[in-house]
């Protein structure tokens, strides 16, 4: 007896200071709000509760602390304990000599996105960054999270194992609980196994127009070819596909699962589908490259500050590059399908005036002030670390296939990188070692410059080891041949989203740059004709690359004239095309490659 009563004080004392529990709850089905209470264990006179400004994956401040309001804080018995807010995400609590602290507080939730958290009666999304709080002594702790939904609401999924006592869950620190998402729904979960490891495509948001066990069999495809690739499997329990048909986009990757936002039709139009299962193997591409092998920079998470890597053109544009890749591997697109996909890419790296501006490596340290926060003139400033990284994965691993005959790729490179990182955060020149290795210093002399300076990839030879070749104006090389009016255009890029024809940006070094056109300009008329949205094609047609005329704008409510020199219009689209003596070798270069047969298809 008592031994039995002895044990059950000790206990009682460690759990005291063993961890942070956390309770989530929602008040008001109508009101978009978490109430959110943690009991902190305490031990110094001043305690400093903390709530990140940005989350791991997504490299902007988005300062969470902004929807967080009603903060109060008492004593582990119930005694008031004032809140000071000291900065825009700290608040003190004056403990004295208190041993626990419980604060309450509700978040309010009124952005989706995959980087935010949404709380509706229909369906809930809580990404930990922006709703746990932590302080400098409870990071490390264990973290306890019970979360009360109601029949209605739905049921409680999220990557966290279940706690010990079987009442919640449970991580092992601050990190694990942010870096697993929590979703409320009532949605089918499509599991599913490969090699001894479990899945679980969660579809928040199924309908009618999406085949959810069909989006699973593809999904577990991709995982095959994913596993397949790296040959190691880091997961320690159940990875989930967390996948939400809401008229949403984007993904985040986190160890054990990912967040993924798509349209509710999206599996209705091949082309769409296949952007989602590119998301799908972007994400899990990322379990290794991103989480398990990370750059230095980000090898532990500082979420009160910028964290900046020169590195992303690798962690994100390699991972673009193979995100397609692994969907031919996969079998899930066709080759022909595989090459548009490349000559989207380089059709978006080489109409992006800002290529010239900066190096990849320059876009990936300023991606919180670029690419997550770009405004109309960012297309002449900067390239995306994601299109000329994933164009820089195609010229690199076709240099190195090349130059060994087919002995060496980029996969040895990846994998090798894997072999000595994973769990090893690596430094920038960690990778060139690697490639050193897998290519020979000309290798790296290769790809210094693609990384360093503003030289464009060499695509055409790229693509020429394959035997393809690059059409960098397919439609109006159609018209030419057939004696049809090729379209001339300004240099401007349109804003999708109006009714009416108004710039969004205007690119350097065009002629409507030339003619004083500004973002946000409605264009009226050219010459004396009406120029309206369905009117634009037959009209660019008409007129002619090289014929002056004059412009009718509209600018902040003003009419304005400007003269101006019509050039070439911006080619819609680039296409890959088989080369005049495109034969077996080519054949067996590219089924290398695509990992699919093509003797039938040629
Ligand atoms: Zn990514």
């Amino acid at each position: 007896m008592i031994l039995i009563i002895a044990f059950a004080l000790l206990s009682d004392s460690a759990m005291a200071i063993e961890e942070v529990r956390h309770s989530l709850s929602f008040p008001d089905d109508r009101q978009q709000t978490i109430l959110v209470r943690s009991e902190f264990p305490v031990n110094s006179q001043l305690t400093e509760l903390i709530m990140p400004i940005w989350t791991p994956g997504s490299y902007r401040v988005r300062d969470y602390a902004a929807n967080v309001d009603q903060m109060t804080a008492v004593t582990g018995s119930g005694e008031p304990l004032p809140v000071l807010k000291t900065s825009k995400d700290r608040w003190q609590v004056n403990t004295g000599q208190v041993t626990t602290l419980i604060v309450e507080y509700v978040v309010s939730t009124p952005d989706l996105s995959v980087n935010t958290s949404w709380a509706s009666s229909a369906f809930t999304l809580i990404n930990g960054a922006s709703v746990f709080l932590y302080t400098s002594a409870s990071r490390d702790l264990p973290q306890q999270l019970n979360v009360i939904s109601s029949p209605e609401r739905g049921e409680v999924f999220t990557p966290l194992p279940a706690s010990a006592d079987g009442k919640g869950y449970g991580a092992a620190d601050y990190d694990e609980l942010v870096d697993s998402p929590v979703v409320v729904a009532n949605a089918p979960a499509h599991r599913f196994r490969v090699k001894k490891q479990d899945y679980v495509l969660l579809n928040v948001g199924e309908n009618e127009f999406w085949d959810g066990q069909q989006a699973a069999t593809d999904a577990e495809k991709i995982v095959k070819e994913t596993q397949l690739f790296w040959g190691k499997n880091p997961l320690k329990r159940p990875y989930w596909f967390l996948n939400f048909a809401v008229e949403g986009r984007g993904g985040l990757e986190h160890d054990h699962s990912t967040v993924i936002m798509t349209g509710r039709k999206q599996m209705r139009d091949r082309d769409k589908y296949i952007k989602w299962l590119g998301v799908v193997a972007h994400e899990f591409f990322h379990v290794w490259n991103v989480r398990h092998m990370r750059p230095a920079e980000l090898a532990k998470y500082d979420y009160q500050n910028e964290q900046y890597t020169s590195q992303l053109w690798l962690a994100e544009g390699l991972t673009s590059y193979y995100d397609n890749l692994l969907m031919s591997r996969a079998k899930l697109i066709r080759p022909e399908e595989y090459m548009e996909l490349l000559a989207r890419d380089i059709h978006r790296l080489e109409t992006t005036p800002g290529r010239k501006l900066r190096p990849v490596k320059e876009a990936s340290t300023d991606a919180w002030i670029r690419h997550y926060k770009s405004n109309a003139n960012s297309v002449n400033t900067t390239i995306s670390y994601y299109t000329k990284g994933a164009v820089i994965g195609f010229v690199l691993d076709a240099y190195l296939r090349k130059e060994s005959k087919g002995r060496h790729d980029l996969d040895e490179v990846m994998r090798q990188m894997y072999q000595l990182h994973a769990g090893a955060p690596y430094t920038p020149d960690d990778f060139k070692k690697v490639l050193a290795q897998v290519g020979g210093p000309e290798a790296l002399a290769f790809l210094e410059p693609l990384l360093d300076t503003t030289a464009d990839p060499d695509i055409d030879t790229a693509l020429d080891w394959f035997g393809l070749k690059l059409d960098r104006d397919p439609i109006n090389r159609l018209a030419e041949a057939e004696g049809e009016p090729v379209a001339s255009g300004f240099g401007v890029i349109w804003d999708e989203d109006m009714l009416a024809l108004v710039v969004k940006s205007v690119l350097s070094g065009s002629s409507g740059a030339v003619a004083g056109i500004l973002p946000g300009d409605e264009v009226l008329a050219i010459g004396n004709e009406r120029l309206t949205k369905d009117k634009l094609a037959g009209l660019m047609t008409a007129w002619q690359p090289g014929q002056a005329t004059s412009l009718l704008v509209a600018r902040r409510g003003q009419i304005i004239k400007l003269d101006i020199e019509l050039e070439a219009a911006i080619p819609e689209r680039f296409d890959i095309l088989l080369q005049s003596d495109f034969g077996k070798r080519h054949i067996s270069r590219l089924q290398s490659l695509l990992g699919q047969n093509l003797r039938q298809r040629t």
